[in-house]
């Protein structure tokens, strides 16, 4: 057995500074690899959500951060995605030792991609149309009016532990780029990555634009969605707890940006390249244990080539190589806890009791050295239908359903028979029938031979239960902001107001 030492301590980041929790209690976050305490970190209480959101307040109300020049915003976008480079390694190294993300994955995929998503929203904000004018009015006189685009104000980010870095980045960037502060309270499994990246932003940024609140969802993360004085909540996370803030968010008629589940579906057409849609659709499942939200998790196989593609899917499947994410040689790591390890392992279960056939995994794994950890084989059902419970409800594991279908119409009926609506696929060698197939899918993204390709300069966000909003791209510039419309008359004389007589007529 291993004794950790020097385990570190996170205290609550305010107004620039580590702050203590008014509690004084802290809560342990444990490395889902390896079961080992990973760092302590303070247990934020509603007084401590209060503090930080009057920072946040302050910093927005009485200080020009809000009023700052385009030119300098960008600049201190730009000053932030350099600040994430210089910190790259210990940044990467809290996001793997708490979410179970292997270290390839974010040293080479999302350290850049929130570098980028910053110098991205850096340029877009030189041209974002901050002041619109518009032509002279037809009625009822000569006029100047413009449209004036403004902050929200103090915004609540509210983060999962599947992917918490770029998350987070998802909702800071775009309130920072458009002159809001921000109240962060990450998932308690993971809130490491969050606090630091809160610690080197404040590097660049005035005290209270940026605040980490840690805690329980119940106490922080509702105390923030009630609070009077938040203007804006952007939440990540399941469509249970979405659910549950916006309800809580009516309370004060919140701005609400909701991303939520996904029970994405892939489909493989007839004609597709198998040695390319096989392991793209295997890229699609088993990424990061299958805990993203846009996970390709129904993958639908036209009759003439089923055998064969669940074939190549076992053979690609069974190169994958568990073991501890912080080794470069590893291909899927834990999952997130045992408590979810539980839940994938019961949802598995029901699979083979509604019927369908497992071809691959199924199992609990022990890796050498991580024998505390929470691992999964990487599972296959097969001869699954879309009515059953493993094909309609979210696992967020690395479980694939595979449907058998006969025609496309078919496939596209069976794909949208789903509450979500976050991510499609499909492969084919023909454009043609790509977009036709395209056209009729209901998702926010959908992907031709491809999956997860996310890009900072386009919209990410859900059709039905997966959410309200989008993130990314200009269209997250627009969710952090408001609109004003301002009017200014260029009629000085009274007498040619002739509208004013729809009120005073009888003085005419
Ligand atoms: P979750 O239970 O919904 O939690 C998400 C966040 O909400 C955590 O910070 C959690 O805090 C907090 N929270 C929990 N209960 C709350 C409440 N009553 N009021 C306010 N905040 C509350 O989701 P999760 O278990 O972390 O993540 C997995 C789910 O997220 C999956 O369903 C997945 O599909 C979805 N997801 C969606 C996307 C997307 O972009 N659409 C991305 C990633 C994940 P605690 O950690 O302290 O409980
Ligand atoms: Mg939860």
């Amino acid at each position: 057995m291993t004794v950790n030492v020097d385990v570190q301590s996170f205290p609550l980041f305010i107004n620039g500074k580590w702050e203590h929790s008014s509690s004084q209690e802290m809560f342990d976050v444990f490395n889902p690899a390896t079961g080992q305490l990973a760092a302590r970190v303070a247990k934020g209480t509603e007084a401590d959500v209060d503090r930080a959101v009057q920072a946040a307040r302050l910093a927005f109300d009485q200080t020009e951060w809000k009023n700052m020049r385009p030119k300098d915003r960008s600049n201190i976008l730009y000053a932030i995605s350099y600040q994430i480079a210089a910190h790259a390694e210990e940044l990467a190294y809290l996001e793997a030792i708490s979410s179970g993300g292997t270290v390839r994955r974010i040293g080479n995929s999302d350290i850049l991609q929130m570098v980028d998503l910053f110098q991205t929203l850096a340029k877009f904000t030189l041209e974002y149309p901050f002041s619109e004018t518009l032509p002279v009015p037809p009625f009822p006189g000569p006029a100047h009016n413009f449209i004036w685009r403004e902050p929200i104000g103090v915004c609540a980010a509210i983060t999962p532990w599947n992917y918490p870095m770029v998350i987070a980045c998802w909702k800071i960037a775009p309130a920072l780029a458009m002159g809001n502060t921000i109240v962060v309270k990450p998932a308690s499994y993971t809130p490491l990555s969050t606090l630091k990246l809160a610690e080197i932003i404040s590097n660049v940024v005035p005290p209270g634009v940026i605040n980490v609140v840690t805690g329980s969802g119940v106490e922080v993360g509702e105390a923030l969605v009630r609070h009077p004085k938040v203007d804006k909540v952007a939440f990540t996370g399941s469509t249970e707890v979405g659910r549950r803030i916006m309800g809580l968010a009516a309370g004060t008629i919140k701005n609400t940006t909701l991303e939520l589940g996904g029970k994405s579906p892939n489909i493989i057409l007839e004609d597709a390249d198998l040695s390319i849609a096989l392991p793209g659709s295997l890229f699609g499942v088993f990424l990061h244990s299958g805990q993203f939200c846009e996970s390709g998790t129904r993958l639908f196989v036209p009759d003439s080539i089923y055998d064969q593609a669940v074939q190549g899917l076992v053979a690609l499947t069974s190169k994958l190589k568990l073991g501890n994410p912080l080794d470069t040689k590893t291909d899927m790591g834990p999952v997130i806890s045992k408590k979810q390890k539980d839940t994938i392992l019961s949802y598995i279960e029901t699979g083979k009791q509604e019927g369908a056939t497992l071809v691959c995994g199924g199992k609990e794994v022990q890796v050498p050295g991580c024998e505390e950890g929470h691992f999964i084989e990487p599972t296959i059902f097969t001869n699954v239908t879309n009515d059953m419970k493993i094909a309609q409800e979210e696992i967020f594991g690395p479980v694939l359903c595979v449907i058998r279908y006969s025609n496309v119409e078919e496939a596209i009926c069976m794909a949208n028979d789903t509450i979500y609506g976050l991510a499609a696929g499909v492969w084919t060698r023909d454009v043609n029938k790509a977009y036709d197939v395209v056209r009729k899918l209901q998702a926010g993204v959908v992907w031709i031979n491809d999956w997860h390709m996310l890009r900072n300069d386009a919209p990410f966000g859900g059709y039905k239960q997966s959410g309200i909003g989008r993130e990314m791209g200009k269209h997250s510039l627009d969710a952090y902001t408001q609109v004003k419309h301002v009017h200014t008359s260029m009629v000085p004389e009274l007498e040619r107001r002739n509208w004013y007589g729809i009120l005073f007529g009888q003085n005419e």
